[in-house]
């Protein structure tokens, strides 16, 4: 388009025409197919887009006005329904008196206000809030943080320490720390080295103390999701494991980053996971639930001994790391009205209550044959469906989420783990509409085997 010499009458001309198609003809997947490049997905045979139109509490609508129960919070960020009022007022409140404001040498109210609440729900040796704009430079900017404190100390410490199977980003340094796999494996020459510890279970254990120990010293740091792997495949390991490994690293003044994108916020039944542990993190890294899922925003939360590493004459000490979006004010502002809601007793009740449920029924998913492995914590269920080798890449999650979409809820399995994580305002028909529509799968594909 940039050698066409168009003037701009026709360039708007060109605009109010695909304005026109979009809105009259209503083609808005056929336009997105000619222009856009979706993430995660395989550009051959990719199946067409679902143009949503509008939300509503849990559910989504198409362009036909067929609802779907959004049982995954719209990859985990969703926590108290679409389009929520008090959420967009908030918002439209703030945009009429400030939406933009760089951040070097100025502040804001609603940034203000974010990170002063943030640190009263956080433990007390979290003092200090580093605004960015997404889950993977929250956990960029801590890794970061991490190894400039050493260097600032004036020590080599930089080798990072981080489980298997986990997930902490898509960027270069997140994608370092995360599980090697499919995901990463045209990157491998380029990403950092990283010492890989399992994730714990009562045998692995003593072999996962003894690598921290022989590496102790020089590693910089030790980052991981707490008690749930999410896009590993919504692992889940014991409180008192993680423990003993927090434990084992802060003997070795270790610094611990708990990367709470994903289980922040409510989904583990606490707000957050850390709160099951007694050995506590000296960094969080917070995004996805942070703004209720309204807006784009990153919060990486460190002790005061880290930020004083960071007080010298010496310049070249300075932090040098920012987003142009740093702390935008939209986001803060809708992340303020995010936590009030979060906080209110009715919303403790409600996660409380998909919590009660996830129990409830997961003796009825692990009673079909075709199951493996059900486990719950908080607002979260996940299972394995039994499946021979070569388990992600294999397009069981495509058809488990075709069924599902016909049947007006929406699921988007990790390879053959299906899990949920809906948003809090799930009523219990519409989670009792979930498991009947997960079940109802269960059944076609034992009718298939026995086919
Ligand atoms: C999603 C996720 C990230 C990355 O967040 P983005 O906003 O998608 O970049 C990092 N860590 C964990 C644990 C996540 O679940």
């Amino acid at each position: 388009m940039f050698n066409v010499p168009l003037s701009l009458h026709a360039h708007s001309e060109f605009l109010k025409k695909l304005v026109f198609k979009l809105f009259c003809s209503m083609n808005i997947t056929e336009i997105d197919r000619k222009y856009i490049w979706h993430p995660f997905t395989p550009q051959k045979w990719m199946a067409d887009p679902i143009a949503i139109k509008n939300g509503k509490g849990t559910l989504l609508f198409d362009e036909n006005g067929k609802a779907y129960i959004d049982a995954i919070s719209s990859w985990w960020v969703t926590l108290h329904g679409h389009a929520h009022q008090l959420i967009a007022e908030k918002l439209y409140d703030q945009a009429k008196q400030l939406e933009q404001v760089i951040f070097a040498g100025f502040t804001h109210a609603p940034a203000v206000q974010l990170a002063a609440s943030l640190i009263e729900l956080l433990p007390d040796h979290i003092q200090k809030i580093f605004y960015s704009d997404n889950g993977s430079t929250s956990t960029e900017v801590a890794l970061k943080m991490s190894i400039q404190y050493w260097w600032n100390k004036g020590t080599g410490r930089k080798k990072i320490l981080a489980f298997n199977n986990s997930y902490h980003g898509d960027t270069l340094g997140a994608m370092s720390v995360s599980d090697r796999s499919v995901f990463t494996a045209p990157f491998t020459d380029l990403l950092a080295e990283v010492i890989f510890i399992d994730t714990p279970d009562e045998n692995n254990i003593p072999k996962i103390i003894e690598q921290i120990n022989e590496n102790g010293d020089d590693i910089a740091c030790f980052i991981y999701e707490p008690l749930v792997q999410g896009a590993g495949g919504m692992k889940m390991y014991k409180a008192a494991l993680l423990d003993r490994i927090l434990k084992a690293c802060k003997l070795h003044n270790v610094i611990c980053i708990a990367d709470e994108v994903m289980t922040g916020f409510g989904r583990t039944g606490k707000i957050f996971a850390s709160e099951y542990m007694d050995e506590q993190p000296d960094i969080f890294c917070l995004s996805k639930g942070l703004t209720g899922g309204t807006m784009a925003l990153g919060v990486t939360a460190c002790s005061q001994k880290i930020h004083d590493a960071y007080i010298s004459d010496d310049k070249k000490k300075t932090f040098f790391h920012g987003h142009s979006f740093t702390a935008n004010p939209l986001a803060c502002a809708v992340a303020n009205a995010s936590l009030e809601l979060l906080l209110l007793p009715e919303t403790k009740k409600t996660i409380e209550r998909i919590t009660a449920f996830n129990k409830k029924v997961s003796p009825i998913v692990a009673g079909y044959t075709s199951v493996k492995n059900v486990r719950s914590l908080g607002t979260i269920l996940a299972f394995e469906l039994k499946l021979g080798k070569d388990e992600y890449l294999n397009d069981v999650a495509q058809q488990v989420t075709g069924f599902c979409l016909d049947k007006g809820v929406y699921l988007r399995p990790l390879g053959n783990t299906i899990y949920w994580m809906p948003p809090y305002c799930i009523t219990d028909e519409e989670l009792e509409k979930v498991l009947d529509t997960v079940i109802r799968f269960l059944e076609f594909t034992v009718a298939l085997s026995n086919a």
